[in-house]
């Protein structure tokens, strides 16, 4: 789980860092709004705590541009005691959930935890293997920051693939799993369909390899299976 700071007051983003760094959460920070916007360009992360009085570009803004970016997970905003229409200003805005200053840090971390479980329930675990990401719940994959366009025959065959990275898959299990949603399928059209997958998962360094007269194998760049 990687998580962003976004907090100009740098003794209470060292108490978060340290806090949420304790608990094993891989943890970044951003002292202004335009360092979050581009640290979430550069990395995916699944939670985005975001302080909303923040110099330059406010932390609304912030949630905005991130909202309509679709790029990171869940946002909880810091609010100041007192402004009830910054809290109101937030949800509407599309953050997760709200803590309002002055909180203690294990409050935050429980509110990050709860955030995060939720957000879990969701949209599913994420799979990830070499630069590919798959939220089985939401059906759909991603390259870094950048969603793949698949057809949905296109993600049933992905998603049967990637789980078992490392492994040799035959043509007919494939057909197997996959044949409940689409009676049509044939051996011919799963040869189709990972050629074209083969091509859209080039850039994340994944192959998926042909076992001749067999089916495929998906090789992880890394050597790891996905987890
Ligand atoms: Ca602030």
């Amino acid at each position: 789980m990687r998580i962003l700071i976004v907090e100009d007051d740098k003794p209470l983003a060292d108490g978060l860092l340290r806090t949420l760094r304790r608990s094993g959460y891989a943890v970044d920070h951003a002292g202004t709004g335009e360092l979050a916007l581009r640290a979430c360009k550069e990395e995916h992360y699944d939670l985005v705590v975001l302080d909303i009085g923040l110099p330059g570009i406010d932390g609304f803004e912030v949630l905005k541009q991130l909202r309509e970016d679709n790029s990171v997970g869940s946002i909880l905003v810091l609010t100041a005691s007192g402004a009830e229409t910054d809290r109101v200003s937030g949800l509407d805005l599309g953050a997760d959930d709200y803590v309002t200053k002055p909180f203690s840090l294990p409050e935050l971390e429980a509110r990050v935890r709860a955030v995060l479980r939720r957000s879990q329930a969701v949209h599913g675990p994420t799979m990830r293997i070499g630069g590919l990401s798959l939220n089985a719940k939401a059906r759909r994959a991603y390259i870094g920051e950048k969603e793949l366009e698949l057809t949905p025959r296109e993600w049933g065959v992905l998603e049967y693939l990637i789980p078992r990275a490392g492994q040799v898959v035959s043509k007919d299990q494939m057909l197997q799993a996959l044949c409940s949603w689409d009676v049509s399928l044939t051996p011919n059209a799963i040869e189709v369909y990972v050629s074209r997958l083969r091509g859209k998962l080039e850039e994340a360094g994944i192959r998926i390899r042909t076992v001749r007269g067999f089916g495929y194998m998906v090789e992880d760049p890394d050597g790891r299976r996905a987890s």
